[in-house]
């Protein structure tokens, strides 16, 4: 259990998109895109070379990105209990709630939240940004603003990283990716291009910025209402469930996944931050639900 039986999923707020992709029309960005997936895509520090190395096509053209909207192609999901069962329903309802949350929250900042989209998609799609394949792992796109997901991710998340599989760790995943949305809102997100790896690095504290906003989002879901129901998205919150947030927050740290992949720890590669880290600053945001707590820019050391 993690959302309340009834509330109900607006789906119109994810696209659905992958299955390969199809021929023509979808052409990526260029370089920019490219540099800017190096940076921003690997939310879960996959290494760059998968995604350089990926068969992107990176001829400049049109820039067409997202799929059909997700009325029909996630008609199955309909209210928190579909949520509870299903990892896309789940997906959505998340980023109802985090959208519910961010567009009440911002306004006593005298900021008003730009709703943002996401890619739910399976294989692979076309992004502003580049392609998106479970190979690059969930990204924010400031290209085209919509975040993307891979539904399979969450699978290779705890089979190849180790994290839990309850409900939190995903819905950590798609509370991070917002984070990045709503920095790009508030004109953050170029901090990660100017210093883009070390564990000091813009880039290391543009993400723990992120993991902080999920953690916000952890603290007040609760609370937010769905606006049919008037109900909370989510129910109240076990140990359990921060102890998978945590369990995928440490997963993804880069310590982590440099550990896995390489078989060694080079912090001045780093690009998300250490597994402790990770973990920190989810809970400083889940622990204060205070935005302001989030400035990760503010201390002399983040991890
Ligand atoms: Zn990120």
């Amino acid at each position: 259990m993690s959302f309340n039986d009834n509330v109900t999923l607006d789906t119109s707020q994810v696209r659905s998109g992958g299955g390969g992709g199809a021929p023509g029309g979808m052409v990526v960005g260029g370089g920019i895109g490219g540099i800017i997936m190096l940076i921003l895509a690997m939310i879960f520090g996959i290494n760059p070379g998968d995604i350089t190395g990926g068969g992107t096509t990176t001829e400049p053209g049109q820039v067409q990105a997202g799929g059909e909207q997700g009325s029909e192609a996630f008609a199955a999901c309909r209210t928190g209990a579909d949520a509870n069962e299903n990892t896309e329903c789940r997906v959505i309802g998340t980023v109802n709630s985090v959208q519910a949350f961010w567009a009440g929250e911002l306004p006593r900042y005298g900021k008003e939240w730009q709703p943002t989209q996401t890619v739910l998609y399976r294989g692979t799609t076309q992004s502003a940004c580049g392609t998106a394949s479970n190979q690059v792992g969930p990204f924010y796109c400031p290209l085209d603003k919509m975040v993307y997901i891979d539904a399979d991710f969450f699978r290779i998340l705890e089979q190849q990283f180790g994290s839990s599989a309850g409900p939190l760790a995903q819905e950590y995943v798609v509370a991070h990716e917002y984070g990045h949305a709503l920095q790009d809102q508030l004109g953050l997100l170029g901090r990660a291009q100017q210093d883009p790896q070390g564990p000091e690095s813009g880039a290391v504290r543009v993400e723990l910025m992120a993991d902080c906003l999920g953690g916000v989002w952890a603290h007040h879901a609760t609370t937010v209402p769905d606006e049919d129901t008037g109900q909370p998205f989510l129910e109240p919150l076990t140990d359990q469930d921060i102890r998978d947030a945590l369990s995928a927050a440490s997963a993804v740290g880069d310590d982590s996944i440099q550990q896995k992949t390489q078989g060694r720890v080079t912090p001045e590669n780093w690009t998300h931050g250490s597994a402790e880290a990770r973990q920190r600053w989810f809970l400083q945001g889940f622990k204060t639900g205070d935005l302001n707590q989030c400035d990760t820019f503010a201390v002399a050391s983040v991890n």
